[in-house]
């Protein structure tokens, strides 16, 4: 299976703040070492052209991105240290679902080993998300003229506030995000659709939460697209997710939605978000397990 990636961009960090993004380079060798993907199927994404992301985000705050001149509550709620690394790594990994997206339009599945920073919003950056990788790859295939409508599919456990204020205003899209309840972010900006889930929910009663509002969402129908952000914070063992879901279960959950969205004949772009385990092997896992899932329903041409 041919993916996008971005992880060769190492960068110096604290150690505080390393963990998020370490994930990266531990999953291209699993997934290397389980045979997913082979060596020479791994691509650098191209960074997303300034120009482009101004499509997505206010001028000003990608200014403020670019010189290294967010505010001091800015930098805060972002939670990484600025550098230009972190900026380079961060239009990498938006680069890579623009790519994804395309593939996935060509072949029916594709996936960014990135992606899913779906807390940036128009006007702000937060919560580990500087440029909103989903909202600037649906602009780029609007403007080549490759699709309109799309469904997107947000399984992180924290709910999808910045997709939901790009893409909730927008007829031609749908936002549905399924979430934990009481988690971050503490103030939200609805999708089309919000399932808060119970802290401890877990697979079965997740399972058909899930499947019930694919149904819901699929019902509006005529979409080009899907993109499908498959979050492993809703493991049960993660430090910033309240959900209970099994490493098992979240398997089911990947096959549950991408069996649903292809059923419906749709593409399926996948992009990773968030995960935070206390042992970052368990985030790999679950990726991991989900690039196998895509892979088993990939015709690579
Ligand atoms: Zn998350």
């Amino acid at each position: 299976m041919h993916v996008w990636a971005h992880d060769h961009w190492s960068f110096p960090l604290p150690p505080q703040h390393r963990y998020p993004l370490s994930k990266h380079r531990l999953l291209r060798e699993r997934l290397i070492a389980e045979g997913v993907c082979l060596p020479g199927e791994f691509h650098d994404a191209d960074p997303a052209p300034w120009w482009a992301l101004t499509r997505v985000h206010e001028p000003a705050l990608l200014g403020r991105i670019r010189r290294g001149e967010l505010s001091v509550r800015e930098q805060r709620g972002l939670g990484l240290p600025w550098s230009p690394e972190l900026v380079e790594r961060a239009r990498r990994s938006a680069g890579g679902t623009v790519l994804a997206a395309r593939e996935a339009l060509r072949i029916g599945v594709a996936m960014n080993l990135g992606g899913g920073t779906h807390h940036a919003g128009r006007d702000f950056a937060r919560g580990y998300c500087l440029f909103n990788d989903v909202a600037l790859a649906l602009s780029s295939l609007r403007d080549g003229g490759l699709a309109q409508r799309a469904l997107i599919v947000d399984c992180d456990v924290h709910q999808g506030d910045g997709t939901a204020q790009l893409l909730g205003p927008d007829p031609l899209a749908f936002t549905l995000s399924l979430h934990g309840a009481r988690n971050y972010p503490f103030q939200r900006i609805p999708s089309d659709l919000d399932v808060d889930l119970l802290a401890g929910t877990a697979d079965a009663e997740y399972l058909a939460a899930l499947d019930d509002v694919l149904s819901t969402a699929l019902r509006h129908g005529g979409y080009d697209i899907a993109f499908y952000l498959a979050g492993a914070d809703p493991w049960r063992g993660d430090r910033l997710g309240t959900l209970a879901l099994s490493k098992t279960g979240l398997r089911r959950r990947d096959a549950l939605v991408l069996d649903t969205l292809r059923g419906e004949g749709l593409p399926v772009c996948v992009v990773l978000a968030g995960g935070y385990a206390p042992d970052v092997r368990d985030t790999v896992d679950i990726h991991a397990a989900t690039a196998a899932e895509v892979a088993a329903r990939t015709v690579t041409t």
